[in-house]
């Protein structure tokens, strides 16, 4: 991995900065989490590292709701995985160093809806990172 890893508090959307610098992988110019990843369109960042950004959701389902993607395309889980391992690796590092600053040691839940059937809407991988409440099981 190496580079940078950066967490941002305050939760203040980021205005159009690009971060192209970071681009390990493809892009996909139709992609909306691409056009986060670029800076193209904001998000409220509150990490990233050299592969990975992580922001809050727009709808959020609980207390912290926080997608965190490679800033590569990659549309699903598997395909991250069989493609580049190391990202993957990176997305799960990312994962947990979000859940340490957001301060989720009594639980979280990371959900990667993977098809249509699963309820996926933007097809670039994004784990969703969910914490601040009881968690029911099984999933809805
Ligand atoms: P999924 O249905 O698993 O593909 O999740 C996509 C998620 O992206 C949903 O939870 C949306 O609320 C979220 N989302 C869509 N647009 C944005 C955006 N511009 N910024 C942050 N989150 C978004």
């Amino acid at each position: 991995m190496g580079g940078f890893a950066r967490s941002r508090s305050g939760g203040s959307a980021r205005q159009g900065r690009a971060i192209v610098a970071g681009m390990t992988g493809e892009r996909d110019a139709d992609c909306l989490f691409c056009k986060i990843a670029t800076g193209e369109i904001p998000g409220d960042v509150v990490h990233e590292t050299e592969s990975t950004l992580a922001f809050r959701d727009i709808e959020p389902q609980a207390p912290t709701h926080i997608l965190v993607i490679p800033r590569s395309h990659q549309p699903n889980v598997a395909t991250l995985a069989a493609k580049e391992p190391e990202t993957a690796l990176a997305l799960l590092d990312a994962v947990a160093a979000v859940a340490e600053q957001e301060g989720l040691e009594a639980g979280y839940r990371v959900v990667f809806n993977t098809g249509a059937q699963a309820h996926q809407s933007v097809f670039h991988v994004h784990a969703h990172l969910l914490g601040g409440r009881t968690m029911g099981w099984p999933p809805g």
